[in-house]
C-alpha cells in the first residue's frame, strides 16, 4: 500500500494501492505517494539473480513490492524492453576504467534513461485506463527527455490523452523535434515561455486544483501525470540499479556483498531515489553520489543541509535535463528519513520562505547514504573530449559524474549512470572535440561527430529532421489551463 508524504487531510483515503497511486498521483496537502514499507531482498537474491534476464529480474523485484497489477500485465509491459537496442541487455554495463563502470540507460526509443521507466509505466497505465473504461489526461512537464519518452509511450493508446509542456528554448533541437513531430492523435505538445521549474510548477498546480479536475470530469476525463512525481516511474527506476550490480557480479568485477558507489546525474531526483530504495532493499551501496551542474541546489543540500531558493536563478547549461532548482523527489527522501510531519513542515517552509534548513542530526542522516558534487560546462567538455579520444563517448549529463573523482572516496567500484546518448546533445560533444566555442546546429554537429569518430547516428534520431512539425504552439503559463481544455474539447 501507498501513503502520503505530508500526511492525510481526512478527505483522501489514508492509504491506496499501486493502481490508485499511479492513476491519481496527487496526495494530500500537495504531497506525493510513497510505499508504506520498502521490501527487502531475501538472502542470496542477488546471487540468484545472476541467472535472470533483465525482464525476469524486473518481474522478481516488482513481485517483492506486491503491487495490485496482474503478472500477465506486468509481463506485457516488460516486453517493451524487446524494442531496445539489445533485448537481452536493455541497460548494458560497460567497464571504462579500473574502478569505473558505466550503466548505459539510454538504449531505448528516445535515447535517454526516461524510456527505462516510461515504456513499461505507460503500458500499465493505459492498461488500467482501458480495463476500468475510464479516460485519462496524462500531463508531462519536461526538461527535455521526459516529454519525448512520455509521448512515445502513450502514442495512440486508447483511453489516454497526453499534454506535454516543455520550456521553449530550454531543450536541444533533437529533444524539441522528438516532441514537436510526435504524430499520435491523442497527443498535444506546448512550448511554454519559462523554464522547467515553471512548467513543473504549472503541472503540480493543475494536479492539485479541484476546479480543473471538475472541468475535466465534465468531459469525462481524469487527471494523472507522467513526471517522476508519479511513483509508477520510480518503481521501474529501482530495477536497473539492481541489475547493474548483478551484472558487475556476473562480470567478476565485484564479489558477493561487495559495496559499490552509484553516481547519478540528478535533477528531479527520481533516478537517485530509485537507487536509494534499492539500497534499502539490500543492494550493497556504500553511498549514492549526486552529480549536478551549476544549478547545484542538491550539492548544497547534501553538503550543508540547506535547501535555499532565495537569490537563485535557474541557469542554462549544456546539461539541460538537470537545469532544475525545485527537485520534486527529494520530498520522498525527507519523508523516508524524517516522517510526514517534518516533511510537511519543510515543504511548507520551502513554499513560503523559499528555503529550509535541516538540523545537524538530519544532515548526518542524509549523509549516511549520499554525497554530492557539481561541475560546470567546461569541465563536462574536457571530460567528453578526453574520453572520446580513449574511445568512449559520453553525453554532457553523464560527464558530470566524473567530478566525483575529486571526492575523498574509498577505493570501491563506482557505477556511473549514463542518462542520455550523445546524439541528443551533439553540438556540445562536437565543440568539445573541436576545442572551439563555435556553436553548430544539432544536424551539423551530429554529422560532424559521426564523421570524426566514425560512429553511426541511430535512425530514431536521423529521421527526426525530415519529419513534419505537428505541434508548433508556444504559450504563456497562464494560458496552459485553457489551451488544455480547448485541446480536449476539439478532440471529441
Ligand atoms: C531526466 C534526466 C536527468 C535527471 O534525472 P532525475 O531523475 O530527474 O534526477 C539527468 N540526465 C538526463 C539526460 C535526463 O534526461
Amino acid at each position: 500500500m501507498f501513503i502520503e508524504t505530508r500526511g492525510n487531510d481526512g478527505i483522501k483515503p489514508k492509504e491506496v494501492n499501486f493502481s490508485e497511486a499511479i492513476l491519481y498521483p496527487n496526495a494530500s496537502f500537495g504531497g506525493l505517494y510513497v510505499p508504506k514499507s520498502i521490501p527487502k531482498f531475501e538472502k542470496n537474491f542477488l546471487e540468484k539473480a545472476k541467472n535472470l534476464t533483465y525482464k525476469e529480474l524486473a518481474l522478481e523485484v516488482l513481485k517483492l513490492f506486491k503491487i495490485d497489477i496482474k503478472e500477465s500485465v506486468l509481463k506485457e509491459a516488460l516486453n517493451l524492453y524487446d524494442e531496445f537496442d539489445n533485448p537481452n541487455s536493455p541497460a548494458p554495463l560497460v567497464k571504462i576504467g579500473e574502478n569505473c563502470l558505466v550503466n548505459e540507460l539510454y538504449h531505448g526509443p528516445t535515447r535517454a534513461f526516461k524510456d527505462m521507466a516510461l515504456q513499461p509505466f505507460g503500458n500499465i497505465l493505459s492498461h488500467l485506463a482501458k480495463h476500468r473504461s475510464e479516460n485519462y489526461l496524462i500531463l508531462a512537464a519536461t526538461s527535455g527527455d521526459t516529454g519525448p519518452a512520455t509521448l512515445e509511450s502513450f502514442s495512440d493508446k486508447p483511453n489516454i490523452k497526453v499534454v506535454c509542456l516543455y520550456p521553449d528554448g530550454g531543450t536541444s533541437d533533437v529533444q524539441r523535434l522528438q516532441m514537436t513531430t510526435a504524430g499520435g492523435k491523442n497527443l498535444k505538445v506546448f512550448g511554454i515561455h519559462g523554464n522547467f521549474d515553471d512548467a513543473q510548477q504549472a503541472l503540480k498546480e493543475l494536479l492539485n486544483k479541484d476546479e480543473f479536475h471538475k472541468k475535466l470530469k465534465e468531459v469525462d476525463i481524469n487527471l494523472s501525470a507522467a513526471n517522476s512525481v508519479n511513483f509508477g516511474r520510480i518503481i521501474f527506476q529501482t530495477i536497473y540499479h539492481i541489475y547493474a550490480y548483478v551484472q558487475a557480479l556476473k562480470m567478476g568485477e565485484i564479489s558477493s556483498e561487495e559495496k559499490v558507489y552509484f553516481t547519478i546525474p540528478s535533477g528531479n531526483f527520481g533516478n537517485a531515489l530509485g537507487a536509494y530504495y534499492a539500497k534499502k532493499m539490500g543492494l550493497p551501496i556504500e553511498k549514492i553520489l549526486i552529480a549536478s551542474n551549476i544549478n547545484n541546489i542538491l550539492t548544497e543540500l547534501f553538503t550543508t543541509g540547506v535547501y535555499d531558493l532565495r537569490d537563485r536563478e535557474l541557469l542554462k547549461t549544456t546539461s539541460p535535463a538537470m537545469d532544475i532548482l525545485i527537485s520534486s523527489n527529494v520530498e520522498r527522501l525527507l519523508y523516508d528519513l524524517f516522517g510526514s510531519k517534518r516533511t510537511k513542515e519543510l515543504m511548507e517552509s520551502l513554499k513560503k520562505e523559499r528555503f529550509y534548513t535541516l538540523n545537524k542530526e538530519e544532515l548526518s542522516a542524509l549523509q549516511e547514504s549520499f554525497d554530492a558534487v557539481y561541475s560546470d560546462d567546461d569541465f563536462g567538455k574536457e571530460i567528453m573530449s578526453e574520453y572520446a579520444l580513449k574511445g568512449y563517448i559520453l553525453d554532457p549529463h553523464t560527464a558530470t559524474c566524473f567530478k566525483v573523482k575529486e571526492l575523498n572516496l574509498k577505493p570501491l567500484k563506482n557505477i556511473f549512470c549514463a542518462t542520455a546518448e550523445w546524439t541528443k546533445f551533439a553540438p556540445t560533444l562536437f565543440s568539445a572535440l573541436q576545442k572551439s566555442k563555435t556553436s553548430h546546429s544539432d544536424k551539423v554537429a551530429l554529422e560532424g561527430v559521426s564523421n570524426a569518430l566514425k560512429i553511426p547516428i541511430p535512425s530514431q534520431i536521423k529521421n527526426l529532421f525530415s519529419k513534419e512539425i505537428i505541434h508548433d504552439s508556444v504559450i504563456d503559463k497562464k494560458e496552459i489551463e485553457s489551451e488544455i481544455l480547448k485541446f480536449l474539447k476539439d478532440e471529441r
